[in-house]
């Protein structure tokens, strides 16, 4: 039988190759970081992680993963709810929701699986689920994982949603479900409008804050507090994966009594291992330091403020971003792709993204920006981006 099938792979392999949507990975011999050192040992500028607090290799994280190592052990060989809970998990889950002002948290192995888990146990074909049509694609695995009805709206159209909303009121309950921050504009969901609508309409809310939990809003605790709506969402689900260190894990955060079903039924907590300990360890540091300090929040919006401002000022195409997320547009996916082996000539790491990632004709290169970027290294990347714009001609008079 593998004969065949291996000429199958063989054969869809190279159509992946030759349609240029064959993914490569870069290798990095360093830690993440601003400065990152690829294969080679070339050094190179980070733009393109999301690490937006700069906490991915912060010295206090890793005292605290070592201590949390050193006093915890290293893994815990179980589930949760068989010897898989230590102290450490218990105190990560209330620093999480005590961040996010929510009743009582729930972990899991990544955000991935928070999503995945977390409509199935709570919703069945009695009931509906309204989702963004840019949803992550967790999300759009997680509604399918479960019984209830889909409707999909376009991406952060109320027009739209409110019409779905009116279609979806013969349910037993309606839950609208929306990402914070979008990742490939770098756009913040209108929960405000949304929470109006779900109001209107007699609909629960979730929010996914990976991308804008640490980063959006006065004090970076998401777009719960962007739109003066702490506590007020049913279930938050978030990463430990981006701005929070960047090792692994997510959770969901909200209603307790949503909380307490997922503990018994969803499938990714129960069927999965326990995070490690020197995570959970650090999860806590990492909460505890913005609990002292906006610092690093303020540093981030002001590195943002001022690199969206300055690439605008030489001509760039952005979209409006209120995130950390600042994508320059090109329009045409091939120069997308030389732009940034360009830019990487010039030691600025970042990534073209083209369809089917963005829509066709939407190409782009996504900048991210972090808290442990220096005012050095924004102008050193405004400064090529402005090189390579010149001679590829992109950049507006
Ligand atoms: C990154 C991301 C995830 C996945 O998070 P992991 O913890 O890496 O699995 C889920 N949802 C959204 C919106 C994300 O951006």
């Amino acid at each position: 039988m593998y004969q065949q099938f291996q000429t199958h792979l063989v054969k869809e392999l190279s159509a992946i190759q030759q349609a240029g949507l064959y993914k490569n990975e870069r290798i990095l011999i360093s830690a993440q970081g601003a400065i990152v050192q690829v294969l080679g040992g070339k050094e190179v500028l980070n733009f393109c992680a999301n690490n937006y607090l700069g906490l991915s290799n912060h010295p206090q994280l890793i005292e605290a993963a070592t201590q949390g190592l050193v006093s915890h052990g290293y893994g815990m060989s179980s589930v949760r709810f068989i010897c898989g809970t230590q102290d450490l998990h218990k105190q990560l889950e209330q620093s999480i929701a005590n961040f996010f002002g929510t009743e009582d948290t729930i972990l899991y192995a990544a955000c991935f699986d928070a999503n995945g888990g977390v409509f199935e146990p709570l919703l069945n074909e009695e009931d509906a689920i309204l989702s963004d049509a840019l949803n992550h694609a967790s999300i759009i695995d997680g509604v399918k994982l479960c019984k209830a009805q889909r409707y999909r709206y376009e991406n952060a159209n109320m027009t739209d949603l409110e019409q779905q909303l009116q279609a979806a009121q013969s349910h037993r309950y309606r839950i609208i479900v929306t990402d914070g921050v979008f990742s490939m504009d770098g756009n913040v969901a209108p929960l405000d409008k949304i929470c109006e609508l779900a109001e209107k309409y007699n609909a629960m809310v979730m929010v996914d804050e990976s991308h804008s939990a640490g980063v959006v809003g006065n004090t970076g605790h998401g777009v719960t507090e962007l739109y003066n709506l702490r506590g007020k969402i049913e279930i938050i689900t978030g990463t430990l994966g981006k701005a929070f260190g960047g090792a692994i894990g997510g959770f969901t955060t909200g209603k307790k009594e949503i909380i307490e079903m997922l503990r018994q039924r969803s499938r990714p907590y129960l069927f999965s291992n326990s995070i490690p300990p020197m995570v959970a360890a650090a999860g806590i540091r990492a909460f505890e330091m913005l609990a002292e300090t906006n610092f690093l929040q303020n540093k981030l919006h002001e590195n943002t403020r001022y690199f969206v401002s300055r690439m605008i000022a030489a001509g760039f195409d952005i979209k409006p971003t209120q995130s950390a997320i600042c994508a320059v547009m090109l329009y045409d996916a091939q120069l997308s792709q030389l732009m940034a082996s360009l830019l990487l000539n010039e030691g600025i790491y970042v990534t073209g993204f083209y369809f089917p990632v963005v829509p066709k004709g939407q190409a782009r290169i996504r900048v991210q920006i972090s808290a442990a970027h220096e005012r050095e290294h924004l102008d050193k990347c405004i400064a090529a981006f402005t090189k390579v714009g010149k001679e590829l001609n992109v950049l507006t008079e």
